[in-house]
């Protein structure tokens, strides 16, 4: 029996995409080889490559400035490459989670980092708004949806100065203006793909004035330059991602996982509130659609039932990050909402035979 996987990431991915995947390990297109061990520079990787950075601009609508990248080193090494590509004098950092506080310590180790907001006093348990950016930046860099805590930006900042955006574990969740940003980026790990490949979206036209001479793989220029082939890539987590993206599209897109994103977070936001065994752990208007975090009101009562009871109704991977505790239900694109159905049974359950 396929368990519903609520795992942060990697997470689940649509079956059908495992199907597909698996079968091309086996023998991709009926052509007596493994999709792993085609060469990157034959026409039929060339056309997997191609067809993934293509679809992936169509469906976050991207103008003609805008590249998509699939880069190795996943999301953290974006957290050095970002600054190396774009920070000359300062740049402006809001610390909203600990991916967010990562990023700002890869930065400070490359030049001058401003945090102009933070949640950390609040143990990030809300989304900071209404800072002023210093008209100075180079740049400025938001984490679109924190995965540890479950916030996720609503309404992005208004500012000339250009957005950098650590979109990980929200990417094509939503439909939103994705040609807001100068640079994009997002390991394919929570809502995209397998490990071991990262899009990356960059606006061409802010590329090379920092003057740095650098390390050919941390140059985005060269990715550009190279179609994302600069080196070897992941031919697999390509592959997949590409697998993934066509049924995405399928699904009607950005626009149509939106909606059913958001029937499955109110689904199971509306029994956190209602039950009285459990209470949500972030400000509501700034909770996340992909990362449900909770906390069960009393654990040493209920725990071990409630964890006996998930696990008996097929139910994996809804602990809580260690250092926040309680439960995370990750309920990326992929997620059904009969899984989610399941998990507000199980809480509706414990409710009627423990309270
Ligand atoms: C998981 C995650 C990362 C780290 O990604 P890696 O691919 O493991 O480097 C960074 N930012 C966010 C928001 C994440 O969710």
């Amino acid at each position: 029996m396929k368990k519903y996987n609520f795992s942060a990431g990697p997470s689940t991915l649509p079956e059908e995409v495992i199907q597909q995947a698996s079968q091309a390990v086996l023998d991709f297109n009926n052509k007596g080889i493994s999709l792993i061990e085609i060469s990157h520079r034959s026409k039929d990787f060339i056309a997997i490559m191609d067809e993934a950075r293509a679809l992936a601009k169509k469906l976050m609508k991207l103008d003609d400035n805008h590249e998509v990248l699939y880069l190795q080193g996943g999301a953290s090494l974006q957290f050095s490459m970002v600054p190396y590509n774009l920070l000359k004098s300062k740049a402006a950092y809001v610390d909203s989670g600990n991916f967010a506080s990562m990023a700002i310590k890869e930065a400070e180790k490359i030049g001058k980092i401003e945090i102009i907001a933070s949640s950390k006093q609040d143990k990030y348990t809300y989304i900071p708004k209404d800072y002023a950016v210093p008209s100075d930046a180079d740049y400025l860099h938001i984490t679109s949806n924190n995965t540890v805590y479950g916030t996720e930006i609503k309404t992005f900042p208004n500012t000339n100065i250009p957005i950098v955006c650590d979109m990980s574990s929200d990417i094509l969740s939503r439909n939103i203006n994705y040609n807001k940003f100068a640079i994009l980026y997002a390991g394919a790990q929570k809502n995209l793909g397998p490990a071991g490949v990262t899009m990356v979206v960059v606006d061409k036209t802010l590329l090379g004035t920092t003057g740095r001479n650098l390390p050919s793989y941390l140059d985005y220029e060269v990715h550009l330059a190279k179609d994302s082939m600069a080196n070897t890539p992941p031919v697999f987590a390509v592959y997949t991602t590409l697998l993934n993206l066509r049924w995405l599209d399928k699904q009607g897109g950005p626009e149509g996982i939106e909606k059913k994103n958001k029937e499955k977070a109110e689904l199971l936001y509306n029994e956190i509130d209602r039950n009285p065994l459990f209470r949500g752990i972030c400000v509501k208007e700034d909770r996340s659609l992909m990362n449900v975090c909770f906390f069960l009101n009393d654990e040493e009562k209920h725990k071990a039932i409630f964890d006996q009871m998930c696990k008996d109704a097929n139910i994996v991977g809804v602990g809580g990050y260690r250092t926040v505790g309680g439960y995370r239900a990750s309920i990326y694109n992929a997620m059904p909402l009969e899984g989610v159905q399941v998990l507000v049974n199980v809480m509706k359950e414990l409710e009627k035979t423990h309270n």
